[in-house]
């Protein structure tokens, strides 16, 4: 299974347990590939009957409005001019189309193709829509240059890494954890795999504050760029509090995709087979990989359910290192 189908199909199985955040940013290479996914998503969660399906019905009313591609509850935005722009007035139309007083239960999707084409007022904007979101609201950008993005936004999203090929990974977290996780071999005992989770808890709280302090000049430089005179103080330390946190959950991700990319590669036979060589050493067993990935799945779990952080990593570490 390619890199992109086993996010993809996280992706799903989230969206079939109903556990969904209010806003995506799919990010990857391959615009195309990307799209199509994103479509696909769309309708699932559009379709009337998607309850533990990973394809919509095709077949009841909201599926035939698709069809008809006049949706009323699935908003769209992309590029349509040559400049590849996309200007404030399309982006206030697409909120319009938005029922602002919805009552609970139903999705209303927003799909934002070539996110990084929104201008710079474009993106203000939406911002703004993120913070006080029409009810029932779901947003998915799909973006292959989401550096474009202001911070704000992408710190507001929940960022998914849909690369064709294997996953990029962030070179200073992957330097922080490889020596933690070469730890982690079945039967190092208790005391290597207690020593990882400090380790990793470490690396947990130096992550916090490098999210503070990337969002607060954000924050910062956008201030400076708006001609906004009014801001109100408390606001301000809210929102900031607010999105360091996304920013620190999806640094927290990012941990997850090394430590799964890790797993991959310890099941993988040879080390020709591991891109990103985070595992190095004798290949685990099929029986040892699977109880591995078990594991991740469960600190996975616990940290999206805000279980106590620490326990987590803890109980993780040492049931992976166990005799
Ligand atoms: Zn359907």
């Amino acid at each position: 299974m390619s890199p992109f189908q086993r996010s993809t199909r996280r992706l799903l199985e989230l969206s079939r347990r109903g556990e969904l955040r209010q806003s995506y940013l799919l990010s990857g290479d391959r615009l195309g590939e990307l799209s199509d996914f994103a479509r696909r998503w769309v309708r699932l969660l559009a379709c009337d009957f998607a309850a533990g399906r990973d394809e919509a019905c095709g077949e009841c009313a909201s599926c035939r409005m698709w069809t008809g591609n006049s949706h009323p509850r699935v908003q769209s935005l992309a590029p349509t001019s040559k400049s590849r722009e996309i200007p404030v007035a399309d982006m206030r139309a697409f909120m319009q189309r938005f029922d602002f007083r919805a009552e609970e239960g139903r999705h209303q999707i927003g799909l934002i193709i070539e996110a990084e084409c929104l201008n710079t007022e474009s993106q203000n904007a939406f911002l703004k829509t993120l913070e006080e979101p029409p009810t029932g609201a779901i947003f998915i950008l799909v973006s292959c240059r989401n550096e474009r993005l202001l911070p704000t936004i992408r710190s507001r999203c929940q960022v998914v890494n849909l690369m064709s090929n294997e996953p990029l990974l962030d070179p200073s977290l992957l330097a922080g954890l490889q020596p933690l996780l070469a730890l982690l071999r079945p039967g190092a005992g208790a005391g290597a795999g207690l020593k990882a989770a400090d380790g990793m808890l470490a690396l947990f709280k130096g992550m916090k504050e490098r999210a503070a302090i990337e969002i607060e000049e954000a924050i910062a430089a956008e201030l400076e760029a708006s001609q906004d005179e009014e801001a109100p103080k408390k606001k301000d330390k809210d929102r900031a509090e607010a999105l360091a946190g996304a920013r620190y959950r999806s640094l927290r991700d990012q941990v997850l995709v090394i430590i799964e990319a890790w797993a991959a590669e310890a099941s993988a036979g040879d080390a020709a087979t591991r891109p990103h060589q985070v595992f190095s050493g004798e290949a685990l067993s099929p029986l040892q990989s699977a109880r591995l990935a078990d594991l991740i799945e469960s600190l996975k779990l616990d940290l999206g359910f805000n279980m106590n952080e620490a326990l987590a990593v803890e109980c993780f570490c040492t049931q992976a290192a166990k005799k």
